[in-house]
C-alpha cells in the first residue's frame, strides 16, 4: 500500500492521556492544546485545533503542519476542518464546534464559512493575524454567506503564553 499525504488529522502522540481527565473524558479544549503543542515540538508555529460534533464525540484534531508540507495553508484548523467533513461524509459542519487555540486568521475564518461550522470557540486573540475579532472581521461583514458563534479567549493567557514562549525561543536558536 502506498502512503499518500493527504489533510489528514493526525492523532497527537498523546492522544488521549495529557487531554484527557481522570475519567477518560476528553475535554476538546486540552486536546487542541496537545496538538498545538505537538505541532511546536516539530518546529511549527504552535496552533490545534478540534472539531467536535453534535453529540459531543471528537471528529477530528489536528496541528499547523505549514513546515511539514511546505504548504502555507495547511493550518490546524484548515486540516481539522476537512477531516471532520470527510468523516461525516461531506456533511455540512453546522451543528459543530471547532476548538482552536488561537483566533482564526483570515483563510481559516473564510473556510469556516464554507464548512458551515456552527461555534467556534478559541483561545488567544490575534490583533495582527486574525480574522475574526481583527482584520477583516470575516462574520461581521455584510453579505457573509454564514455566521458561525464565536466564543473568544477560552483559556487565553494559557494560549498566549504558549505562543510567547515558541517565538521567545526560535528568536534566540
Ligand atoms: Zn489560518
Amino acid at each position: 500500500m502506498v502512503a499518500v499525504r493527504g489533510y489528514r488529522a493526525v492523532m497527537p502522540a498523546s492522544f488521549p492521556p495529557a487531554a484527557a481527565r481522570p475519567d477518560g473524558v476528553v475535554d476538546p479544549m486540552s486536546l487542541a492544546f496537545a496538538e498545538a503543542r505537538a505541532a511546536a515540538s516539530r518546529g511549527e508555529v504552535p496552533v490545534g485545533a478540534v472539531v467536535v460534533g453534535p453529540d459531543g464525540a471528537i471528529l477530528s484534531c489536528a496541528g499547523n503542519r505549514s513546515e511539514e508540507w511546505h504548504d502555507p495553508s495547511a493550518h490546524a484548523e484548515m486540516l481539522a476542518l476537512r477531516e471532520a467533513t470527510r468523516i461525516r461524509g461531506g456533511q455540512r459542519l453546522s451543528d459543530c464546534a471547532l476548538y482552536v487555540t488561537l483566533e482564526p486568521c483570515p483563510m481559516c475564518a473564510g473556510a469556516a464559512v464554507h464548512f458551515r461550522i456552527g461555534r467556534i470557540l478559541f483561545g488567544a486573540y490575534d490583533p495582527k493575524g486574525g480574522g475574526v475579532d481583527h482584520g477583516p472581521r470575516l462574520f461581521a461583514r455584510p453579505g457573509c454567506l454564514h455566521r458561525p458563534e464565536v466564543i473568544g479567549g477560552l483559556r487565553e493567557r494559557e494560549a498566549q503564553d504558549m505562543l510567547r514562549a515558541f517565538f521567545r525561543n526560535r528568536r534566540m536558536s
